[in-house]
């Protein structure tokens, strides 16, 4: 077969391939960004089902619109507006198959080949994918604990031909956990607005805040008109159902909508129903509270296991929400030989090479903490630690 030449820059994901192994109920699995299956809300999902199947039945197998469900586009508009204070209506909004596609779709809209994409180092391995997919060249900008590092991203500016995009997730970020602070946030977007870079600020794990307080996303300063915002309910839900969406200018909506037509005409319409009709039967913040409380604890155990366990010369982030710790270990480790070692031993992590667009950082590893309760986790940082101080040793 002759493959086109975009399948060139694109290699099997690591964690696929790992979350292969991590199906075996003996393994503890640090390595998928799975939310907790034990909290789905099943019962009310098949209530919600069975109303939209008989009362609606029709409508809910037949084609429908691309742009999405009209009900949950107008309650995603309304939501946002509560929660950060947009002005949003429906004609901002666009459903798609989760957020993952929702990058696709932004790619195919915005990315020529040879395109530079800017990203945070390290960032969302299958954004990367994405991107890489449409052939551009991904450039990473370096990040402290308050975000992108202004002065690298007007260094990568200043150098660079062809810069279209900037993507980023400043809120409980994966793979870091890391939250940027509103100062950080009211530069970088100053920054690529003086250099009319469009922004994709993907906020998947926002609403799963733990401790601290929350900063308004660029998507709703003043002047931020080139940043699209990418919303799921895979976090907030359940991913299985795959809905997520775009919220970004009308004119943008529109463009997207003629892409998503030759990708996939529309989301599953009983899927958009099944969901709006779950919110409206049902509390999701309060279901979203339970989420809370629960992801907290299970935070809250990964980082004591990792003081008690790891050796003291690490670092990693104290996350306030979302799903992932990340660890820096000593230079000499590296985390893919680590690996294989913690397999053997039926603990599951990613090394954090496969985050970095452009230098891998090979002493890096990410830690998932939402899919599994605070004894597992206790046992399987204890034999991550291990592994580590025997590493150090050797
Ligand atoms: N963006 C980020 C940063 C993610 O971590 C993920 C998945 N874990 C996605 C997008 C895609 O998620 P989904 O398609 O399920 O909404």
């Amino acid at each position: 077969m002759k493959y086109a030449d975009r399948m060139e820059n694109l290699n099997a994901s690591e964690i696929r391939e790992l979350l292969k192994v991590t199906d075996r109920p003996e393994v503890i699995s640090f390595a998928g960004g799975l939310p907790a299956a034990e909290l789905f809300p099943i019962e009310e999902m098949a209530a919600a089902s069975m109303t939209v199947l008989k009362s609606n039945g029709e409508k809910a197998l037949q084609y429908s619109t691309t742009e999405g469900y009209l009900p949950l586009r107008k309650w995603i508009a309304e939501r946002e507006n509560s929660r950060i204070g947009t002005a949003l209506t429906e004609e901002n909004i666009i459903i798609t198959h989760g957020s993952q596609q929702a990058l696709d779709l932004i790619g195919k809209l915005l990315i020529n080949k040879d395109d530079v994409v800017l990203c945070e180092s390290p960032t969302y391995l299958s954004a990367l994918n994405v991107f890489k997919t449409f052939e551009g060249k991904i450039l990473e900008v370096q990040t402290d604990d308050e975000g992108m590092i202004v002065s690298d991203l007007e260094r990568l500016l200043e150098t660079t031909e062809n810069v279209k995009l900037l993507y980023v997730i400043p809120t409980f970020q994966n793979p870091s956990g890391k939250t940027w602070s509103l100062k950080r946030k009211q530069q970088i977007l100053e920054v690529a607005n003086r250099y009319d870079v469009a922004i994709i600020e993907d906020a998947p794990y926002e609403e799963l805040r733990y401790s601290g307080e929350s900063t308004l996303p660029m998507f709703s300063f003043p002047r931020s008109e080139n940043v699209i915002r990418t919303g799921s309910f895979s976090k907030i839900l359940c991913p299985g159902l795959r809905l997520g969406w775009i919220a970004a200018a009308p004119e943008v909506v529109e463009k997207l909508v003629l892409i998503k037509q030759s990708t996939d005409l529309q989301c599953n319409t009983l899927a958009q129903m099944q969901i709006h009709q779950f919110i409206q039967d049902n509390d999701i913040d309060a279901h979203i509270v339970r989420l809370i409380e629960t992801y907290r604890l299970r935070r809250d155990a990964a980082i004591s296991a990792i003081e008690k366990y790891f050796p003291k010369n690490i670092r990693y982030t104290h996350p306030e929400g979302g799903l992932f710790i990340w660890l820096e270990l000593p230079e000499e480790i590296n985390t893919t030989d680590l690996l294989e070692k913690s397999l053997k031993r039926n603990v599951a992590f990613v090394s954090g090479e496969s985050f970095y667009a452009e230098q891998p950082k090979y002493n890096t590893m990410r830690l998932n903490f939402s899919c599994m309760d605070e004894e597992k986790i206790d046992a399987g940082i204890m034999i991550l630690g291990e592994l580590v101080t025997e590493e150090l040793v050797e």
